[in-house]
């Protein structure tokens, strides 16, 4: 389908503590669709893997305005639950838990993923979740498909994923990558192969009505971005295109974590554009929780506005 029709409301964002400060659940509504932002844990990432061309100073400046430093990039991971008459809609998965660290890139890390409570907390079985859509096979997406016991976290749900990223990850051109993602991997996805699984073909597929898929490959083969909409409001949800806003602004810094530079560089530019013409709300995974904003342009570089809560 084609994406000119979608006009845009703001959606209402309602902090749902007494306090009014919730750093974990968010929730919103997006026309018909009850939306609730979890998340899942924290992390702390490094320059030197976010950011592999920036020049350093301009670099360490630059961050300041975000509140890290090339040792510290805090970043949340996140899931989101959409719920709309008889649907209820997770996408992405969080991290999972393991009870032992985990080393990763030279450093041990605690997986303790919190997505699994929090829907509880909000009274969401996961059994009663109808749709699963992973966006991309990155852990941090997909660790929470299964416990840590090898039980499947949603028994009913239909999985909707790229047919490309999964042929990437079973196949030998994946053999490079880390030996981590391909524990995940096989821990989490593969073993979907014989449940009711739904691999994406094409480039915009509405999955579920109001939940359209948008190909943003780069950061993996087979990366989707997702357009919710439903009556004249719409979130865009960029999952992985852009892990930093400062990846918006300088749309020439590269990440590690991007598998492919020019190809990512290609969906960021058709991300901004889509997001921009319709002043679309935006969600994205790794900025500050809950990772609302919008898209502007000043003198020709493009700008990342957080939604004010
Ligand atoms: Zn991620």
């Amino acid at each position: 389908m084609g994406l000119s029709p979608f006009l845009l409301n703001s959606p209402i964002i309602t902090l749902n503590t007494a306090s009014g400060i919730n750093t974990e659940v968010v929730k919103l509504k997006i026309g018909a669709f009850d939306c609730m932002i979890f998340q899942d844990m924290q992390f702390k990432y490094m320059a030197k893997d976010f950011f592999i061309n920036a020049d350093a100073e301009e670099l360490t400046e630059a961050l300041k305005e975000y509140n890290g430093t090339p040792e510290n990039i805090p970043s949340p991971f996140i899931a989101i639950l959409l719920q709309h008459e008889d649907r209820k809609i997770l996408i992405d998965t969080g991290i999972g838990f393991s009870e032992k660290p985990i080393v990763f890139r030279g450093a041990s890390h605690e997986f303790k993923g919190r997505l699994h409570y929090l829907l509880q907390q909000e009274n969401i079985r996961t059994e009663d979740i109808t749709d699963v859509i992973i966006t991309h096979f990155h852990p941090d997406h997909i660790g929470g498909v299964y416990s840590a016991d090898a039980q499947l976290n949603f028994p009913a749900a239909r999985f909707h994923m790229h047919g490309d990223e999964w042929q990437y990850w079973h196949s030998s051109q994946s053999d490079n990558q880390p030996a981590l993602f391909k524990f995940f991997i096989e821990k989490n996805i593969t073993k979907l192969k014989n449940k009711n699984l739904h691999l994406i073909k094409g480039d915009i597929v509405e999955l579920i009505p109001g939940i359209t898929a948008v190909r943003a490959d780069g950061h993996t083969p087979g990366q989707i971005a997702l357009i919710i909409h439903s009556g004249r409001e719409q979130l865009l949800y960029i999952s992985d295109a852009f892990l930093h806003p400062l990846h918006i602004e300088r749309i020439d810094w590269q990440t590690n974590y991007d598998l492919d530079h020019q190809k990512a560089k290609l969906s960021r530019i058709k991300l901004l554009e889509l997001a921009y013409k319709d002043n679309m709300l935006v969600n994205a995974f790794h900025f500050d929780f809950p990772g609302l904003g919008r898209i502007d342009k000043r003198s020709g570089t493009w700008v990342w506005n957080y939604e004010e809560r």
